[in-house]
């Protein structure tokens, strides 16, 4: 770690201490933001209605969940609040008329923070449907919707959620949400590009708001324009969600301190990432162990579903060294295959590898962001891998599959986004041989928006689906991913939406797939 430091310092020409001292002045902002040191308004007066940006809960446990908000009558201007804390008092009940409310309490929506709220309820009962709400003067919020995780110890009969990712506004319309909200759910994963940094551009589905994004109130507005999608905001209210991000929360193809642009001195980089990292928090129903330090944010986590399913919520983008041979698609040859090169980071990995053993569950569920078979996207003799992806962290990749396989870690299940795609794969330990057992299984959900329409034929994935033997099936559409788990098999089904461009696509289910308990690899149901 140190000696990585040290030549990563080394690469941009800068003193060691100075670059301590300058992480240490930006990580002491939060701890300042956390005092709430101001006047606190009681009671607050709104010449319009706060909750513009609904509500939203997350993280759940046998026991609570959290439950957020954000106080911003003007949410794409500033937020409109005064510059004070405000009192907010929150409720949660058994019922939705709210007859039987079980917790209630207060919480400061603090000016540092955007007068975001996160509350930590605890004192509730595994696996049952709650309502929440909250107060904020003498305005309401709409009735929230969450559910608790059951209790670690218990087998529960099944567990349903959906995945999704890319979810760029300009694209197109989050056709997928209104079709989820039908399902019967209990939890929402997110696995990142929840907002894109780019500038606004004309002539598309959707416009952003502003310039290419860099200062917290360009995230804020970013992150305000796109919850304020009602598609969106009722899909929060409705499930509880598990988020982590990929790279366009912050940068496109990003990699711990070094942007994709050239010439961008750490400093500029980190400063920036602090504003990122800073609004995602504000925005996202996390507890208080994901509170941004600075320009770092411990976004890897652990979340259990009794010994049905045990999540592993994973960021591969901020601990990982920089991506080998630039970006693009390249043999996997030479610093592909360096040891040192590291996806995870060794903190997040050995954390990783020993909630993996420690797990008393059926299914182990690593929810990520980018695709870790080694697709080869090559012609013909010269193959070819994405550096951004698994494949770039050659050595990782293999580290992983082997541990997966030594330590007979039960039913592995990768799932990506990222790459705008289905993709469904099976995760051999060594894919140079065709006779290696397989360790684990790889549903890569596609983009909510992003690429468009899609549905078209995309020359180097066609070659790629059939070139590779482990790839089991491949949809150029647009849509999300929906998993029914049960203690026998895991049965998942890929709903596709035929338009973005325009709301009101219908949903389709083009195929379903079953990996049976035991048995790495999923079959075409
Ligand atoms: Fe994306
Ligand atoms: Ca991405």
């Amino acid at each position: 770690m140190l000696n990585r430091q040290r030549s990563q310092d080394r690469r941009y020409g800068i003193e060691r201490r100075e670059f301590l001292r300058y992480l240490a002045s930006v990580s002491a902002i939060p701890a300042i933001a956390l005092r709430a040191d101001g006047q606190v308004t009681e009671p607050p007066q709104f010449n319009s209605n706060p909750f513009t940006l609904g509500v939203a809960s997350g993280d759940p446990e046998p026991d609570g969940v959290v439950l957020w908000t954000r106080l911003a009558p003007q949410p794409l201007h500033g937020g409109g609040m005064p510059n004070e804390a405000v009192q907010t008092r929150w409720e949660v009940s058994s019922d939705e008329a709210f007859a039987n409310v079980v917790r209630s309490g207060t919480a400061l929506a603090m000016p540092q923070l955007g007068h975001s709220v996160h509350v930590e309820v605890d004192g509730l009962k595994p696996d049952r449907w709650y309502f929440f709400r909250f107060h904020a003067g003498s305005e309401t919020s709409p009735i929230g919707r969450t559910r608790t995780a059951p209790a670690v110890d218990v087998m529960p009969d099944r567990l349903r959620f959906a995945f999704t990712s890319c979810q760029h506004y300009e694209s197109g319309y989050f056709n997928g949400y209104p079709h989820m909200q039908q399902e019967d759910l209990d939890l929402v994963v997110h696995l990142g590009d929840y907002i894109y940094e780019y500038a606004g551009q004309d002539k598309r589905p959707r416009k952003h708001i502003g310039n290419e994004i860099e200062s917290l109130d360009d995230y804020r507005t970013r992150y305000a324009q796109y919850r304020l999608d009602e598609t969106l905001q009722e899909t929060h209210r409705l499930f509880p969600w598990l988020v982590t991000w990929d790279d366009h929360e912050f940068d496109n193809n990003y990699a711990n301190l070094v942007s994709e642009q050239d010439g961008i001195s750490p400093e500029e980089f980190l400063a920036r990432r602090m504003n990122a990292y800073q609004a995602y928090y504000e925005f996202m129903p996390l507890r208080r162990r994901s509170f941004p330090h600075g320009p770092h944010m411990k976004l890897y986590r652990g979340c259990q579903y009794g010994r049905l399913a045990n999540f592993h919520i994973l960021d591969t983008r901020q601990y990982r060294t920089d991506q080998p041979n630039g970006d693009n698609q390249k043999p996997m040859i030479g610093k592909a295959l360096d040891p040192q090169g590291t996806m995870l980071g060794s903190k997040q990995e050995h954390w990783l590898m020993s909630s993996l053993l420690q797990s008393p569950s059926t299914w182990n569920v690593l929810a990520q962001q980018v695709m870790m078979a080694p697709l080869n996207r090559g012609e013909g003799d010269d193959h070819r891998y994405s550096m951004d992806q698994w494949p770039g962290y050659e050595v990782s990749r293999r580290r992983l599959l082997r541990f997966f396989h030594e330590r007979k870690i039960p039913n592995p299940v990768v799932l990506t986004g990222d790459i705008h795609v289905n993709w469904v794969n099976d995760l051999q330990l060594d894919f140079q041989n065709p006779r290696s057992p397989l360790v684990g299984t790889e549903l890569v959900g596609t983009a909510m928006t992003s690429g468009g329409n899609g549905g078209n034929v995309i020359p180097e994935y066609e070659r790629a689906a059939a070139q590779n033997d482990f790839v089991r099936w491949y949809n150029s559409n647009r849509g999300y991913v929906s998993c029914e788990l049960t203690p026998t098999a895991w049965t998942t089904h890929f709903r596709v939406t035929p338009f973005v461009d325009k709301p009101g696509s219908p949903v389709t289910t083009p195929a379903s797939f079953v990996i049976k308990e035991g048995h790495p690899g999923a079959k075409q149901a």
